[in-house]
């Protein structure tokens, strides 16, 4: 009887860690299993700073359903991760006055849909292969929190 109860309680344990695993490094972040600096988050989609941005508030947006590809996901889900990132985009700007907030979608490198929000004050903003910004945790902490007080106005 124990044996088996061992058995049990080891594939369990199995696949809990093959599911862990599997998970991508954006589902980590949301399930709180790897820190990130939030920015904003409802029922279904959060958002947080990206860790090598390009522009102080680059801000990225997740659905908390995994998907790897935007365009894989639903009409509905894709026009309501829209309204988020809108949303996360004007309290960006409310909290880092810019020209605009720019949006992108890569996804090159994390098979897990993505928006990149970028605030603007020129064209070359925007753009991925300039180096990108070294701030402090304590900045970037700082930048998370401004833009979450203003998401939750
Ligand atoms: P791409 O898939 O090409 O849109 O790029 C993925 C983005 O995710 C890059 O800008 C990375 O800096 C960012 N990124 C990767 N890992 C993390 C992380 N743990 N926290 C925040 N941003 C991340």
């Amino acid at each position: 009887m124990r044996q088996l109860y061992n058995l049990i309680t080891l594939k369990l344990k199995t696949q809990s860690y093959k599911h862990i695993a599997a998970m991508t490094i954006f589902s980590k972040i949301i399930a709180g299993e790897i820190p990130s600096y939030k920015c904003a988050e409802n029922d279904k989609f959060y958002a947080f700073l990206d860790i090598n941005p390009v522009a102080q508030g680059h801000t990225l947006v997740v659905p908390k359903h995994e998907v790897d590809y935007i365009f894989d996901l639903s009409d509905e889900e894709l026009a309501e991760m829209t309204v988020f990132a809108k949303h996360v985009a004007l309290a960006i700007q409310r909290a880092f006055p810019c020209r605009k907030v720019g949006m992108a979608v890569l996804g090159l490198d994390v098979n897990h849909a993505h928006i990149h929000l970028i605030p603007l004050q020129s064209e070359g903003d925007m753009d991925f292969r300039k180096p990108k910004l070294q701030l402090s945790a304590e900045v970037m902490q700082q930048t998370a929190d401004k833009i979450l007080k203003e998401f939750s106005k």
